[in-house]
């Protein structure tokens, strides 16, 4: 079962605290879908509609925009996973990198942020949060685990970051190797968490059919998990990969 604070008791309510649609099914997809079928109430918090993601080959953006498709995207993919609420914090998507305006999560003040996540963790009340360990170089995706990470000290929630862990990454460089030499990212070292470092792995195949097809509610998205290999995919798939942060005296 995942995780299990001490002293806790069964769990019961777990909050996923994300930047953008799609961040909760690309990264977090296997943990709702296991926690739901364990019996737990999942929520989906997430900080903006993703109005700045690039659109997938074929996808017509409709007359209300990107981030309205993206939020839908993200309400019909967490229906099908079984998530019992979606909040969007209504910040602005900033982008990879460039200015980002006054709106956007890396243009706002760090405490709004805060307060915003706050506001949507009290309301939820959860056990346990999980966000993304912000590793992927977004930097939307390390500021709402800043912000997550702050609320879940001040409120004595335990936090998990959802990482990649270091053996699946050291497979994904070795296949993008064959077929783009030139990607930036095998440039950049050695990615993702040691795996020596992860606090918490399950296993989740059996959930993997429900996973891509949650993967594909994002229509509008290219998943990072497009045309691996299925070895390869299966490393990031088939199990959650997490890190536990604090507070320590809570985490199993
Ligand atoms: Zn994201």
């Amino acid at each position: 079962m995942f995780p299990i604070p001490n002293g806790c008791g069964p769990l019961l309510r777990i909050q996923v605290v994300v930047a953008h649609p799609d961040d909760e099914t690309f990264g977090c997809g296997s943990l709702l879908l296991h926690a739901c079928v364990a019996g737990a109430t999942t929520a989906v918090t997430c900080a903006t509609r993703g109005e700045a993601g690039e659109v997938a080959p074929g996808v017509e953006v409709p007359a209300g925009g990107l981030g309205s498709l993206r939020e839908s995207e993200l309400r019909e993919a967490a229906a099908f996973m079984g998530v019992r609420r979606v909040e969007l914090l209504d910040f602005r998507d900033s982008g990879m990198s460039g200015d980002a305006g006054p709106l956007t999560l890396a243009g706002a003040d760090p405490a709004e942020i805060r307060d915003a996540v706050r506001e949507a963790v009290d309301a939820f009340g959860p056990d346990v949060l999980v966000t993304l360990d912000g590793s992927d170089g977004h930097r939307d995706h390390a500021i709402v685990r800043d912000a997550t990470v702050d609320v879940g000290g001040e409120l004595g929630v335990p936090v998990y970051l959802h990482c990649l862990p270091r053996s699946a990454m050291r497979l994904w460089a070795q296949h993008m190797e064959t077929v783009d030499p030139s990607s930036t990212y095998l440039h950049l070292g050695e990615l993702g968490t040691p795996d020596e470092e992860l606090t918490t792995v399950f296993g989740t195949r059996e959930h993997l059919p429900a996973r891509w097809a949650a993967i594909r509610l994002h229509r509008s998205q290219v998943s990072p998990f497009e045309g691996l290999p299925e070895e390869v995919a299966s490393a990031f798939l088939c199990a959650e990969h997490l890190v536990a942060v604090r507070p320590a005296e809570l985490l199993s």
